[in-house]
């Protein structure tokens, strides 16, 4: 007996590139391997591997998912023209996470982590809140063209079998604009119960905001979705739970949401979440402090920081300096994966270590330690700033 916590099932472990890359095999070392006999299956997502593999490892890493239910990702290098040369690759692979999801087919929550120190501009905001964005359609896919000259603008709906539908959007006397865009039941409805799980696995109500007094039919269809959904399948489960779902008019979500103490989920049309979720990240305060959860319709997770691999610090690591880089959101990631993987497996003490682990992060940062990025916004005058690796090494003294 090691005295570590064992695991039945492994994690997917899909690892990353840079600083993120570095930071990983800390987080492993420091806080992690001391108390757990990890258990996961390794997937090398760095860019190095996916050029290597002709990019089929982001497939199986995505497959694996699939197969044993709970991912963590480091962040990854999504390859542009300039990447392309620096890393000599065979060609400009696609988004990791763009794969992953088009796999999966989830929704993306993303919530702040809360710490005393980092005021919301929002006084009101005590808990986190957590925006889920619909990740398709609407004006993503949307056809547009100006107008130059007079001249009839129409909806045409031509059917397979049937009679051509046609609609007037404007009679144009005066140059102008239009657009056509559209979304798909099917994916509201994937969009609704990733939804709906994520609000029953974390214990928080659901609200869900469109403009359906103006779009009755757009929008009136995504209201009507996620009330069928939630009267067939989740009320009795929302019950239980003592959480709940309500809808209401976005104007009316805003005024709430600027009102609320936070704590609760809020479910965005793809427009609406784009806007909303920055809004929310930076109103709490730091893109480090950030997580994400990639939730698929057929419950499958995936754990990662919002951030990117911050690049600007690896840099500087390669030139042997020492960085001061925040493992807030990846830390996070690891703790989020943990947890639900002890949920699903029923390993109380592998829950336990995740609360233990993210406690200790919140008071690190609470009692005066952190890094550079947060040393500037943390309000208090007991404070210190201390490098990347210092910082895990304080969280690990706190467990
Ligand atoms: P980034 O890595 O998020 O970093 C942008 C800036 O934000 C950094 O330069 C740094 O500011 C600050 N920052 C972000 N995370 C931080 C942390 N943990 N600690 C301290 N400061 C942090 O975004 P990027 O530079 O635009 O992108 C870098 C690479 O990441 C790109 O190749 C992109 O493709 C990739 N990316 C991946 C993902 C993903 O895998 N999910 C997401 C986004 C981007 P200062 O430099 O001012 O200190
Ligand atoms: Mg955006």
């Amino acid at each position: 007996m090691s005295g570590k916590i064992t695991m039945t099932t492994p994690l997917v472990e899909m690892d990353g590139d840079e600083m993120t890359r570095i930071i990983w095999q800390k987080i492993k070392e420091i806080l992690i391997n001391p108390h757990i006999d990890l258990k996961t299956e390794y997937y090398d997502l760095g860019l190095k591997k996916r050029d290597e593999t002709d990019d089929k490892i982001t497939v199986q890493a995505a497959e694996a998912t699939k197969k044993y239910g709970v991912a963590v990702k480091c962040a990854t290098i999504t390859p542009n023209a300039q990447r392309v040369e620096e890393y000599k690759l065979k060609q400009m692979w696609r988004s990791p996470n763009g794969t992953i999801r088009a796999i999966l087919d989830g929704t993306v929550f993303r919530a702040p982590i809360v710490v005393a120190p980092l005021k919301p501009s929002v006084r009101t905001w005590k808990k986190p809140i957590t925006i889920a964005r619909h990740a398709y359609g609407d004006v993503y896919r949307a056809t547009e063209f100006n107008v130059k000259k007079p001249g009839r603008v129409e909806l045409v709906y031509t059917p397979d079998e049937g009679d051509v539908v046609r609609e007037l959007i404007h009679d144009f006397r005066k140059p102008g604009v239009v657009m056509g865009m559209h979304n798909l039941d099917a994916s509201i409805a994937s969009f609704a119960r990733a939804c709906f799980n994520y609000a029953l696995s974390t214990r928080q109500s659901l609200w869900f905001s469109t403009k359906d007094t103006i779009l009755k039919k757009y929008d009136g269809r995504f209201k009507e979705i996620f009330e069928e959904i939630f009267s067939a399948d989740y009320k009795s489960k929302f019950g239980e739970s003592g959480i709940e779902y309500f809808y209401t008019l976005i104007d009316d979500a805003v005024a709430r949401v600027i009102r609320s103490d936070g704590g609760f989920i809020w479910a965005c049309k793809n427009y609406d979440g784009d806007v909303m979720s920055d809004m929310v990240a930076t109103a709490f305060g730091s893109l480090a402090m950030m997580t994400s959860v990639l939730v698929s319709p057929d419950g499958y997770f995936e754990y990662e920081a919002a951030h990117g691999t911050v690049t600007r610090h690896y840099y500087k690591h390669l030139e042997g300096e020492i960085t001061s880089t925040n493992g807030m959101a990846t830390i996070f990631a690891w703790t989020g994966a943990l947890r639900k993987r002890g949920e699903l497996d029923k390993i109380k003490a592998l829950v336990d270590f995740a609360d233990r682990l993210e406690a200790a992060s919140i008071k690190t940062i609470e009692s005066g330690v952190m890094t550079k990025d947060l040393y500037g916004l943390a309000e208090m005058s007991d404070k210190r700033a201390v490098n990347t690796e210092e910082f895990l090494k304080e969280i690990a003294a706190r467990i």
